[in-house]
């Protein structure tokens, strides 16, 4: 069994249920069967799940957990999302401004990607509207050593 977090995109009400597995919930979700218990609506979403903040009584109920502190939440989330980056983005290094710009205009299949621009780029990309967002350095990986590839000019 699976406890799932989820948000009602009508009335946004937040409710918890319980499902055979993660598969269980996707085919559900899938056929519209999971509905808000407030409104009966079926635009039903999981919540994007953030770190818990551990009041000091929750703690405490716990017993022995140690209580996080801001700095170390922070210190937390920053790993996960570097993690989270470093897993599911691909790293086109200086490459950035080019590969974002292939992808707005279609001639390249959409992918995440990181990178890395020179303001002139960025300036650049934001003329042209191709979304791009600057990554928080907490949130930014070690760029991973990459063959240097021949700059066209
Ligand atoms: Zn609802």
């Amino acid at each position: 069994m699976i406890r799932y977090a989820l948000a009602c995109e009508g009335c946004e009400a937040e409710f918890e249920a319980w499902f055979a597995s993660s598969d269980a919930y996707d085919r559900q979700a899938a056929r519209k069967l999971v509905a808000c218990p407030e409104c009966d609506s079926r635009k039903v979403t999981k919540q994007i799940m953030a770190p818990a903040v551990r009041t000091s009584e929750r703690a405490a109920a716990r017993g022995a957990e140690p209580e996080m502190d801001a700095e170390a939440l922070a210190k937390e989330f920053a790993r996960r999302a570097r993690a989270h980056v470093a897993e599911n983005f691909d790293y086109v290094g200086d490459g950035f401004a080019d590969e974002a710009r292939a992808m707005y205009y279609g001639e390249t299949e959409d992918r995440p990607i990181w990178g890395e621009t020179t303001p002139e780029e960025r300036e650049a990309l934001q003329e042209e509207g191709v979304p791009a967002l600057p990554l928080p350095a907490p949130f930014a990986p070690k760029p991973p050593k990459r063959k240097a590839r021949p700059r066209v000019n």
